[in-house]
C-alpha cells in the first residue's frame, strides 16, 4: 500500500487524502466537486441568458441606425424574436440573425429558425419562398457561386418533396445597412439561381464562383439602386 498524500481542496480549503501525489490539476473532495460543477453550470446558464438579452438590445440599436426604419413598426416582430430567443437560447447566434428574423416576420413570411434539413442545420428556412437562408459574416459568400457539398446535400433533401429550393446567403453587412431590402434581395437571388439552373442542366455554372459582379447585379433586377450600391460596396 502506498502512502497517502494530503492536498488542499480547491473548493472548501480542507484537506483531501490522496493515494497518489497530485500532479497539475486542482483537487476536490468528491462532494465538493459536485457542488463546484453545479455552481459553474448555473453561472453558464446565467451567462447565456444575459448574452441573449445583450444580442437582442444590440439588434434593436442596429435597426435604429438604419435610414428609413421606424422601430414602432418592428415592435411586434421584435417581441416574437425576443420571446423565441429566451425560450430556446440556441435559436439565434447573432444580432444579425435576429434582425433578419424580425424583417421576415414583419413581411409575414413564414420563418423556421435554426431548422434541421437532414443532417444539416440552416439559419432559417423560408418555405413560402423555397429558400434556405444563411446569414453570413463572410462577404465572399454573397456571390452566387456553384453549390458546395453542403448546399447540394441540403438542396437534395429539400427538393425531394417539391423542387425549386435554393440556398441564399446574405452577409451581415447587408443586414446592418439595408434590412428593408432583405426580402427583395432574397427573392432576386433565388430567381437568378433558378434561372441559371434552368439554363445549365440543373447546375450553377462554376464560373459564377468568382469575380462576377455583373452577374451579381443582374441578380438584383427588381431591387432598387440603393441596394445595388450596397452590393457594389460589399464586393470591394
Ligand atoms: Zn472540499
Amino acid at each position: 500500500m502506498s502512502g497517502s498524500y494530503l492536498k488542499e481542496c480547491w473548493y472548501c480549503d480542507e484537506m483531501v487524502v490522496l493515494n497518489v501525489p497530485s500532479l497539475k490539476n486542482r483537487i476536490f473532495h468528491d462532494e465538493c466537486f459536485g457542488d463546484y460543477q453545479k455552481e459553474k453550470e448555473e453561472e453558464k446558464e446565467e451567462y447565456v441568458r444575459l448574452k441573449i438579452e445583450i444580442m437582442y438590445e444590440r439588434s434593436l440599436r442596429m435597426l435604429e441606425k438604419q435610414e428609413g426604419v421606424c422601430l414602432a413598426e418592428y415592435k411586434e416582430a421584435a417581441e416574437v424574436v425576443r420571446d423565441l430567443a429566451r425560450k430556446d437560447t440556441s435559436k439565434f447566434d447573432s444580432s444579425h440573425e435576429m434582425i433578419a428574423a424580425m424583417e421576415l416576420i414583419n413581411n409575414r413570411i413564414s420563418t423556421k429558425v435554426q431548422y434541421s434539413v437532414g443532417r444539416k442545420r440552416v439559419d432559417m428556412l423560408l418555405p413560402d419562398l423555397k429558400v434556405a437562408l444563411e446569414i453570413d459574416g463572410h462577404l465572399h459568400q454573397f456571390r452566387i457561386g456553384k453549390d458546395s457539398e453542403r448546399d447540394v446535400e441540403i438542396l437534395n433533401t429539400l427538393n425531394e418533396k417539391e423542387s425549386g429550393w435554393e440556398m441564399v446567403r446574405i452577409p451581415t453587412k447587408f443586414i446592418e445597412k439595408n434590412v428593408s431590402k432583405l426580402v427583395p434581395a432574397i427573392k432576386a437571388i433565388h430567381r437568378e439561381k433558378q434561372s441559371l439552373r434552368a439554363k445549365n442542366g440543373g447546375f450553377i455554372p462554376s464560373y459564377y464562383s468568382r469575380h462576377n459582379l455583373s452577374a451579381q447585379l443582374q441578380a438584383l433586377d427588381g431591387v432598387n439602386d440603393k441596394t445595388k450600391t450596397t452590393y457594389e460596396i460589399l464586393e470591394e
